[in-house]
């Protein structure tokens, strides 16, 4: 750094004005095109080298005792400005390259892993539990025929049974037959109706999926929601084969302390029929707000297959060329179907269904 260290001609007031607008605007072109920080302070501000300290010492060595003063307050505008310079520099970014259109000083683009949705991860952690008691998952269309939705389970033309589900019927379908005509499947049960149609038993089935019903949206309830349905034909399936199945199943999902029990029910296809509740996993029983004192909260519905339903699978069985395999004389079931969404609000304490919905980043996080 051998640079040229600038002449003073004299110490009066204009000679030191001049010097100085000099250096002045040396840092200034070398600020307006600031590529290397660093060097520049190192040039300016180096402790033995510096440029600063350089000429402060040739200029005050031969400086007479009265110019010292105004010298030390120049160098010191001067320190300041280089100061100033190296500040602002380092608040800015470095500069962009353009070179190629891009621009390597932005952020990368950091993706999230993505996680199950706590509606899927419910439904998964149901499914799971009947996997391990060796059930195999089935599936059947969201847009159903009335005989799989209703007929065929029992539910005969303009039975007052149909009422409770309200249901989302497809248009235009007034020209076909009551049992061609389509809608959108109000319960995951037609799978039990295509599975024993398509297969003999023994069968041992879990059905996750969506299901359909012309409700409006509360708290609680939802147009579109989810199901978990089971179903187990073989012979000699009993009720009590039912209830130990169901409270093994609670157990393995809300904790082994939680006590499961039956209550008379109806369905149209399962006879006897009946809710099950589990004991409040909230207080454990004593009763609480939740359980709205009670100290059990209801979970799902199950039941014996209905005689009527065997029959109605094994006469479209033999309508379509196969062997009649349901004689309620020889086999027996069980089914029963649950409400994803209500099994994932006790879970999770979610108070709102539509939140499951929203698609809010805010709530689905809190899940991953
Ligand atoms: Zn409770």
């Amino acid at each position: 750094m051998n640079e040229e260290i600038p002449q003073l001609p004299n110490y009066d007031e204009p000679a030191l004005d001049r010097a100085f607008a000099t250096l002045a605007d040396e840092v200034r072109s070398e600020t307006a095109s600031l590529a290397d920080i660093e060097a520049f302070r190192l040039r300016w501000l180096g402790r033995k080298q510096g440029r600063l300290k350089l000429i402060s010492d040739a200029w005050l060595k031969s400086a007479p005792p009265e110019a010292r003063k105004p010298l030390g307050i120049r160098f010191n505008q001067l320190k300041q400005q280089i100061e100033a310079a190296l500040e602002a520099a380092d608040a800015k970014p470095a500069t962009p390259s353009t070179k190629a259109g891009l621009d390597f000083t932005l952020p990368g683009i950091v993706r999230s892993p993505g996680s199950e949705h706590p509606l899927l991860k419910t439904m998964n952690e149901i499914v799971a539990v009947f996997h391990r008691l060796g059930y195999s998952t089935a599936l059947g269309p969201q847009v159903e025929s009335d005989f799989y939705n209703f007929e065929a389970l029992n539910f005969p033309p303009n039975h007052p049974a149909r009422d409770t589900q309200d249901t989302l019927v497809l248009a235009g379908q007034q020209s076909k037959a009551s049992r061609d005509r389509l809608l959108m499947r109000t319960h995951t049960s037609p799978v039990q109706i295509r599975t024993m149609i398509a297969e003999a038993p023994p069968i041992r089935i879990v059905v996750p999926g969506k299901v359909h019903r012309n409700d409006a949206a509360d708290a609680t309830h939802s147009p579109v929601f989810h199901q978990v349905e089971g179903l187990c034909v073989d012979t000699n399936i009993t009720f009590s084969d039912l209830k130990g199945t169901l409270d093994h199943a609670m157990k393995s999902l809300f904790g082994s302390d939680v006590k499961t029990r039956f209550f008379p029910s109806f369905f149209p296809f399962t006879e006897p029929s009946a809710d099950v509740q589990i004991s409040c996993i909230f207080c454990g029983g004593k009763g609480c707000r939740k359980c709205k004192h009670s100290g059990w909260i209801e979970l799902l519905g199950c039941g014996m297959v209905d005689p009527a339903v065997f029959a109605a699978v094994d006469e479209q069985r033999v309508a379509q060329g196969k062997q009649p395999a349901y004689d309620p004389a020889k086999v027996s079931g069980f089914a029963f179907g649950m409400g994803v969404e209500r099994i994932a609000m006790i879970l999770h304490g979610v108070s709102e269904i539509g939140q499951f919905y929203s698609g809010d980043m805010r709530f689905l996080e809190q899940f991953a």
